[in-house]
C-alpha cells in the first residue's frame, strides 16, 4: 500500500526535514519507475502510473533521494534547496 505524505498533493511539493522541497511534475512523468527502483522508500507509482512521494523520504538519505531524481529519464522530479534554488535538475 502506498503511504502518502500528503494525500491531497501526493506528488508534492513536499518539504523535507533537511530543508529540501521535492516535487514530481505529473505532466512530465511517464511512469518509467526508475525512481522507484533506485529509491523505493521515497517514491512510488500511483494508480495513474505517476510518481508519488511517500513517507519514507523523510528518513531516506539525501543521496538516494537525489539519485532517484537523477535516474528519471524525463527529469520529472524537481528538488530545491531551502532557499528555493534548484538542486536537480539544474
Ligand atoms: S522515473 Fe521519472 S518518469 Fe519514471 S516514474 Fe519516476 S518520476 Fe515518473
Amino acid at each position: 500500500m502506498v503511504d502518502l505524505l500528503d494525500k491531497k498533493k501526493p506528488s508534492g511539493p513536499i518539504k523535507l526535514k533537511n530543508g529540501w522541497t521535492v516535487e514530481v511534475d505529473r505532466q512530465a512523468c511517464i511512469g518509467a519507475a526508475t525512481c522507484v527502483a533506485i529509491a523505493p522508500d521515497s517514491y512510488d507509482l500511483d494508480d495513474e502510473a505517476k510518481a508519488v512521494i511517500i513517507d519514507g523520504i523523510q528518513t531516506d538519505t539525501d543521496q538516494r533521494i537525489l539519485d532517484g531524481a537523477k535516474s528519471c529519464p524525463v527529469d520529472a522530479i524537481i528538488i530545491k534547496d531551502q532557499d528555493g534554488k534548484r538542486i536537480y535538475p539544474k
